[in-house]
């Protein structure tokens, strides 16, 4: 008799997914038939988040490396990496203030920095997984490093990243990074072009790539952009 077995959805772990544009991403891949995993620093936000979805929640603070063991024990190995919590500290490269250089370079860069190195080698050992870096056009070197110095310096750092680990992973496992443009978020502001949920459709594509897809490339709006 033929087997009935299902194999068991892929488990996707998102970073700040209890609003924004992470909010929206953990929505389109429980939609796809993932099985989701909400982080969020905010225990109460992440949990009234999670209910809204159906998915589940952890707290999950990417600056404090306790929250990060704490996590990979509760629930495993991940299929699927979101690296999308972030923060938008202000500033030029000389009049910014040593928190904000602290804060944009903590959560942007080593937040991202320290989940890849939770998560990344059970994914090489399975021989599958997707890491997504959610960047910023701000972080491109092609388009002129834009925007306040700590956020865009920490964002060129974090498609550094990218490229590097991308070098290093074996298997089917493939590295990338996402710009979402200007994006209508509490981050964004109310004047910005882009819905949420449009911002998530890049990240959700990166996500979900086929083993022909590519890796170790920047994309927006499912196009390859220049670092
Ligand atoms: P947002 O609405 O401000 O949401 C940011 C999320 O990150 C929130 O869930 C926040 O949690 C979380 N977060 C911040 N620090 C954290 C930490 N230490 N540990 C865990 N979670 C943390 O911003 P967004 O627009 O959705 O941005 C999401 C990503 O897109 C960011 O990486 C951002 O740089 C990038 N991006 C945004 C735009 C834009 O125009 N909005 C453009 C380019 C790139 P709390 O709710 O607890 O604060």
């Amino acid at each position: 008799m033929a087997s009935t077995k299902k194999s068991s959805p892929r488990v996707a772990l998102v970073t700040g997914g209890n609003r924004g544009i992470g909010f929206e991403v953990c929505k389109a891949l429980a939609a796809k038939g993932l099985s989701v995993v909400l982080g969020a620093r905010n225990r109460e936000l992440g949990d009234a988040a999670a209910n809204v979805l159906g998915v589940k929640a952890v707290w999950l603070d990417v600056t404090h490396r306790s929250s990060v063991e704490a996590v990979m024990k509760a629930i495993g190995p991940v299929d699927v990496l979101v690296n999308n919590a972030g923060v938008y500290p202000a500033g030029t490269v000389l009049d910014a203030k040593g928190d904000a250089w602290r804060a944009a370079f903590e959560t942007n860069f080593f937040g991202a920095l320290s989940l890849c190195r939770a998560f990344v080698p059970a994914m090489m050992d399975r021989g599958y997984g997707r890491v997504v870096n959610v960047s910023s056009g701000y972080g491109s070197f092609a388009e002129g490093l834009d925007g306040p110095a700590p956020y865009s310096l920490s964002k060129a750092l974090l498609n550094a990243l990218t490229l590097k680990l991308s070098s290093e992973v074996r298997g089917d496992v493939k590295v990338n990074s996402a710009c979402p443009g200007w994006v209508k978020t509490r981050m964004g502001g109310p004047g910005a072009d882009v819905s949420a949920e449009d911002a998530a459709d890049t990240i959700v594509w990166l996500a979900t790539l086929p083993a022909s897809g590519p890796s170790g490339g920047f994309f927006r709006r499912r196009k390859r952009i220049a670092w």
